[in-house]
């Protein structure tokens, strides 16, 4: 068949496999087939508008592997809220600094994103990330350290307006400048072309980075604190160290480093400039947000509220981003035939799944390498370069 939409003769499926474009009658009224964001492009069950955590900052995962992970998460906090009740809150402290990182270092072997160099590749993104979150946290703790008087962090109360600038302003704008570095001195970059693929070193480096900065934050805790004490109001702190500094710092890196991708591919835009705005807007928000609320000593649940609003925010824009970025990237690989990672359907298909629409160019490496080309397609005449 013909698509009405980018006009090649693909192969009969629900989604065009050349442009993505939703085909048919039987798109849902008043969505732009072209756009479909009601079929996210790496993960097509879901909405772009949504604030989902694994399918935004893990899009090389189909269905089934989400799922292991969503798992995996869960029983991670569910461990850390055993040892907050157990009272062991320095073994907690370090769980949950170390959750989400070791989470997305498993879904990087998962993914294969390094390609064949994986020692290369992670060591310089991560490595790099953790080497300047200690150096810069060591300074910024040098200027000015909120955490000079050892328990209850959240009863520091009466920060000075030059503490709240220092902290809430400049510290986020330096760390959105200098965490992208180890993404962007890659040695190796130019073999990584995708967007997609900036995406997720940009969030590696962002949690290596916030790994380093949460033990430097937390050294004092951690060397001072009894191994077992009386949990007290550690579990928000808890909360916001397991799931929304590791999210955020790895969303924002990840949204800078896929602009820079992006630019790279001659393609920035009006998007592109907006996601850095974003990225550096939340982060400001998050840290000004958080320590004006620690201030005003309101209830603790609010300010996790607080963290947890400005994060979903950010999640959406990294998926409207990878969203567009995954529609107009989508090459013509040539017609091969593969298994889909996402609806695990034996298709003949080239940059997008005709049946479920996920785009393949954000499949795992093990799929791609898995596909053999077929010269013709079971379309007529749809060889055409
Ligand atoms: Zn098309
Ligand atoms: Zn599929």
């Amino acid at each position: 068949m013909r698509c009405d939409h980018c006009a090649h003769d693909v192969p009969d499926g629900v989604f065009c496999t050349r442009c993505g474009a939703h085909q048919g009658t039987q798109a849902e009224l008043g969505a732009n087939p072209k756009t479909r964001v009601h079929r996210y492009a790496a993960h097509p069950a879901e909405h772009v508008v949504q604030p989902s955590v694994f399918t935004t900052l893990f899009p090389h995962l189909g269905q089934r592997k989400i799922h292991e992970f969503r798992w995996a998460f869960a029983a991670g906090l569910a461990g850390i809220l055993i040892l907050y009740v157990a009272g062991l809150i320095t073994a907690a402290i370090l769980a949950a600094t170390l959750l989400v990182p070791v989470l997305y270092l498993i879904y990087l072997y998962e993914a294969q994103v390094y390609r064949d160099e994986p020692a290369t590749v992670l060591g310089f993104i991560i490595g790099g990330g953790a080497a300047i979150g200690l150096v810069l946290t060591l300074i910024e703790r040098a200027v000015n350290n909120p955490y000079a008087s050892v328990g209850n962090p959240l009863r520091n109360a009466g920060v000075s307006a030059g503490t709240v600038l220092f902290l809430g302003l400049v510290v986020p704008v330096v760390q959105e400048a200098l965490k992208p570095l180890p993404a962007l001195l890659l040695p190796n970059r130019t073999d990584f072309p995708e967007t997609v693929d900036g995406l997720v070193f940009g969030i590696a480096a962002g949690l290596g980075f916030s790994v380093a900065e949460s033990l430097v934050a937390f050294s004092s805790a951690l060397t001072s604190l009894p191994a077992h004490m009386t949990p007290g109001n550690w579990i928000y702190e808890l909360a916001t160290l397991a799931v929304f500094q590791p999210l955020l710092q790895g969303s924002a890196t990840g949204m800078v480093v896929a602009t820079i991708w992006r630019y790279r591919r001659g393609r920035l835009g009006r998007r592109e400039l907006g996601g850095v705005a974003v990225a550096v807007v939340a982060h400001v928000a998050f840290a000004l947000g958080t320590l004006l609320l620690k201030d005003l000593l309101v209830n603790p649940l609010f300010i996790l509220v607080w963290q947890a609003a400005v994060v979903g925010g950010l999640l959406i824009y990294v998926r409207y981003l990878l969203h567009h970025a995954l529609l107009e990237e989508a090459a013509h690989m040539g017609f091969a035939e593969t298994v889909c990672p996402n609806c695990h359907m034996h298709i003949v298909a080239s940059g997008f799944c005709p049946n479920c629409g996920v785009a393949l160019t954000a499949a795992p490496m093990a799929v791609k390498r898995a596909r053999k080309p077929r010269a013709d397609s079971t379309a007529k005449g749809s060889v055409r370069d």
